[in-house]
């Protein structure tokens, strides 16, 4: 009698055992499938005042003929964009596409400078700053995925930017700090900075009106 108690015992924690063996196995399986549907692909990679650049990036570049560099997966859509533009007349290019950490770096320092210049103090200089150029690491130009159009002479910018709010979506493109979002975006309205997504994800947050971080965050 006793002899079977102990083995009734020791049946019960073995059973334990195993089942939180189990229960551990199931968890960690779980955990792992989160993760890996939280894991975005390259075009829809987020990256914002909250969400850094991941570390070790390194998209694979691609000299453009005004020796800017851009993601080489999305130049046959920047090309096709540029084309349909220059047809309308525009004589447009991309000012700045990917930059490095350093690089970003010294933008965002030559801003403040430039703010200093103008006789802002050294936090009001900085805070103005960054409301444009984003922080080292935290700037979608080190993705190679965003870029900076502008029009030659400006004559014409208006009617630049205008053309490409309506048609951007279609290359696969959206305006990435819109005017009314601000505080969403954690940007200033930046009527020449786009971002590419791809054509299907470009589309809905065009026609659904959304910034980036509604249309993955929310
Ligand atoms: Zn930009």
């Amino acid at each position: 009698m006793k002899k079977s108690g102990k083995r009734i015992i020791y049946l019960a924690f073995s059973l334990l055992i195993c089942l939180l063996f189990v229960m551990v196995v199931y968890q960690v399986h779980r955990s792992l499938r989160t993760a890996e549907t939280i894991e975005r692909p390259w075009n829809l990679c987020l990256v914002n005042r909250d969400y850094a650049v991941p570390a070790g990036y390194h998209p694979p570049l691609l000299t453009l003929s005004n020796g800017q560099k851009v993601d080489e997966r999305i130049y046959p859509d920047l090309q096709a964009m540029f084309d349909a533009a220059r047809r309308e007349g525009f004589d447009l290019h991309v000012a700045s596409g990917y930059r490095t950490k350093q690089q970003q770096k010294e933008i965002l320092y030559a801003r403040i400078k430039e703010y200093r210049k103008q006789g802002y103090g050294t936090k009001q200089a900085t805070a103005e700053a960054e409301s444009y150029v984003a922080l080292p690491d935290h700037s979608e130009h080190q993705l190679g995925l965003a870029i900076d159009i502008q029009i030659k002479g400006n004559t014409n910018a208006d009617a630049l930017y205008r053309w490409l709010e309506i048609h951007a979506h279609e290359y696969g493109f959206i305006q990435r700090y819109p005017k009314e979002k601000t505080d969403i975006t954690g940007f200033s309205y930046e009527r020449w900075h786009y971002r590419y997504v791809g054509k299907e994800d470009a589309k809905t947050i065009f026609q659904r009106d959304l910034t980036l971080e509604e249309y993955l965050l929310h």
